[in-house]
């Protein structure tokens, strides 16, 4: 019997049976915005293919204003039908089911023209919307139905009416931007009535034997957000209207709550699911970090949804559900959650991929092929970059040995594991040890490679890896130390700390010293106290004061550049370091210079003419200067007159991170 029965099981939805409980959750990927439509449709279908029930798509923009950005894709033409018609046919072909999203954004659209409830403009957005008047909700209304009726006609089995998150349907909800007098706003029956209504003529429009999914907020956690009550009121009166199923959003994207990041507990908010769930009789949804079957089978099993989205982990790996189903769940490539080749990409303009399966959105492209002429492989560290190459080779038919001088695989990621709010690494370094395992690479642990050793190997990759950088800041007394001395465990921090660099490994320790006990990454209750998630029952939106614990240190976190900590951390994460960090009171000092470190802690001064000495006091000085390339080996084979491929940090070392590692090590191995 299946580990995942629920999991697996199938959902009847009247006018189709969907074979089992997991829905892809839309994406914003950017490819529909390529043009290239093999492209789209290949990535869909691989996902069809890997026995997903249910997909959704990218958000499709309903007409121009409504649009996350100009130039937004949408079903605007025949030519754009015919486009979308390749992409279900494909997944079709392939056994799968495909809605298309409908995203009109209001006021988070990102343009001069965009359109809202009222004129309020958003905390994220340069641009005001415009008022909408009776006759411009009418107009937004029925661009909706006509694209929910194109979707009918490019082939899709449903839509997707976005309607949380904050977008358009959402802002009409609430008082918070919905200043109206009009039938459109004030009494909630009013507020509500656009979602409704749109429901209403959309099912009018496609017909009964077409998926509709409504999105609803379950927790705004924004101020004045929807109560509640509202939240039931709406989820029976969408049902009413004729949606197929109900699935749930969480917090605006102007909340100060992370909803999606690594440090989100796993099924964090299903217990708001499952509140939902008697109150309606159509298939609830449940989602956002949900990442692994057990966590989805648990989800089921406990009542708590009918069904599970997921959408990060289809990009992390496309055969998540047969994987499942076939026994072999270990191998599924897990989405650790960390926005990093997903939505910091989005956010940039770029396509997105994901950090830990570099085909993903691009499996046109990249080809991981049978190796026209099988090699021997020797390849120098199993850090991200070394682990990738080595399951890439291996998996295309060659003979790989795979040396590390540690005891264990992993290289930094050993580091980045035990920082509180990335327990998700865990996750990384087992999937990497059981798909070592399962390739046949030869793993050869607590080896110091040789020029020797590496000579009979028909090619040689080098992954060093990276060394932490010596700032050379003079050392008079005190204690100085490494990051991964205080990561690995060999030093305790004393009770007041200087942490000398401010980049991704500086924030990182700066969590990890200021953590007392253990995460609350792992308890949900916790978490929720330290970031004030509350109950919408007691306080509209689910907002309550945050009550983070207080740090286990004093810290104060420097740099030398004369700007804000952690302006360059990620797009989509870096403000959720800088407030965690905030809440646990630690320090942040730009535009110092570091002189020397005494019993006393680090002394800096400022600016270029080394002004205004002062000491910041501390027991513990933790160096995060950076990297460099250890290139040593690569060094002595180049003088041995061989031609290695060096790659990862001992390529380069500078913004070094497992995503451009894993991405060069995939794709060197998909090459030779
Ligand atoms: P980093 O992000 O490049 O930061 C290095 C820090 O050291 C900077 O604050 C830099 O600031 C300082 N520094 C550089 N040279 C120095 C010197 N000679 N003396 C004193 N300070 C010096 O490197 P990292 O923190 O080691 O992280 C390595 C990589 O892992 C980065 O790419 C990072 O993005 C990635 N990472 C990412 C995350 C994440 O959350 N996404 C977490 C951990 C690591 P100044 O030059 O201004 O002093
Ligand atoms: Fe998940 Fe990170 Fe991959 Fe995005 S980049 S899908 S968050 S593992």
């Amino acid at each position: 019997m299946s580990r995942y029965p629920q999991m697996l099981s199938p959902l009847d939805l009247g006018h189709v049976v969907l074979p089992n409980r997991v829905l892809m959750g839309s994406m914003h990927t950017g490819l529909e915005e390529t043009g290239d439509w093999n492209r789209v449709a290949e990535f869909y279908a691989a996902r069809a293919r890997g026995g997903v029930a249910l997909m959704v798509t990218g958000g499709m923009a309903p007409n121009r204003e409504g649009g996350v950005f100009p130039g937004a894709a949408g079903l605007f033409t025949p030519e754009d039908i015919a486009n979308h018609r390749r992409v279900t046919d494909r997944v079709h072909g392939a056994g799968g089911r495909i809605a298309m999203q409908i995203l009109h954004a209001g006021r988070y659209a990102y343009g001069p023209d965009c359109v809202s409830a009222s004129a309020v403009k958003s905390p994220i957005s340069p641009f005001a919307p415009q008022e909408l008047d009776e006759a411009g909700i009418e107009k937004q209304i029925s661009d909706i139905v006509t694209a929910a009726a194109r979707a009918r006609e490019a082939g899709y089995d449903g839509v997707e009416v976005m309607g949380s998150e904050g977008y358009f349907l959402n802002q009409f909800l609430v008082r918070h931007v919905n200043r109206r007098t009009d039938r459109w706003g004030g009494a909630y029956e009013n507020r509500m009535r656009l979602p409704v209504e749109v429901v209403r003529r959309v099912r009018a429009a496609v017909g009964p034997d077409f998926i509709v999914i409504y999105r609803i907020s379950l927790i705004d956690l924004v101020p004045d957000g929807s109560t509640w009550d509202e939240v039931v009121q709406l989820a029976r009166a969408i049902q009413a209207a004729g949606a197929s199923m109900l699935n749930t959003g969480i917090g605006w994207h102007e909340a100060r709550v992370p909803t999606i990041a690594t440090s989100v507990p796993r099924a964090a908010f299903t217990w708001l699911t499952a509140r939902l769930r008697p109150e309606v009789s159509i298939p609830v949804i449940a989602s956002n970090r949900i990442n692994m079957p057990e966590v989805a089978e648990a989800v089921l099993a406990q009542g708590q949804a009918d069904m599970v989205s997921m959408a990060r982990p289809f990009l992390a790996d496309p055969d998540f559900v047969a994987k499942a189903a076939a026994g072999r769940a270990a191998e599924i490539a897990p989405c650790i959650a960390c926005n990093q080749a997903c939505l910091d990409h989005t956010f940039s303009g770029k396509i997105s991929t994901c950090l830990v399966t570099p085909r993903a959105a691009h499996e046109t492209e990249l080809q991981i092929e049978p190796a026209a002429v099988p090699k021997s492989i020797g390849i120098v560290g199993a850090g991200p970059a070394g682990l990738a190459a080595a399951i890439t080779a291996a998996q295309r038919g060659h003979r790989v040995t795979l040396f590390d001088r540690a005891a264990q695989i992993g290289g930094q990621l050993t580091l980045a594991r035990e920082i509180p709010g990335k327990e998700e690494f865990r996750g990384l370094t087992d999937w990497f040890a059981t798909m070592i395992g399962q390739s046949g690479v030869n793993l050869r642990l607590n080896t110091e490679a040789t020029v020797a050793e590496l000579a009979g190997f028909d090619e040689v990759i080098i992954a060093t890896g990276v060394t932490p950088r010596d700032p050379a800041i003079p050392v008079e007394g005190g204690q100085a130390v490494s990051y991964v001395d205080i990561l690995n465990g060999t030093v305790t921090a004393g009770p007041r700390v200087a942490i000398v660099g401010a980049g991704g490994i500086g924030f990182d320790v700066a969590e990890f010293l200021t953590q007392r006990g253990t995460s609350p990454t792992l308890h949900p209750a916790d978490w929720m106290r330290e970031w004030g998630v509350g109950d919408p029952a007691s306080s509209p939106g689910g907002l309550a004061p945050a009550q983070p614990e207080p740090p286990a240190r004093a810290v104060t976190l420097l740099q030398r550049k004369p700007e804000k900590p952690g302006r360059r951390l990620g797009k989509t994460t870096g403000w959720i370091h800088r407030a965690a960090l905030a809440a646990k009171g630690v320090r942040m000092i730009g535009g110092v210079n570091y002189e020397r470190i005494t019993a006393e802690g680090l002394h800096i001064t400022f600016g270029a003419a080394r002004e205004n000495p002062t000491v910041i006091v501390a027991d513990t000085v933790v160096l995060c200067a950076g990297q460099q390339s250890d290139r040593s080996l690569a060094d002595q084979l180049i003088a041995a007159g061989r031609k290695p491929h060096v790659i990862g940090g001992a390529d380069v070392a500078a913004e070094l991170d497992a995503k451009r590692a894993i991405d060069q090590g995939t794709r060197l191995a998909a090459g030779l």
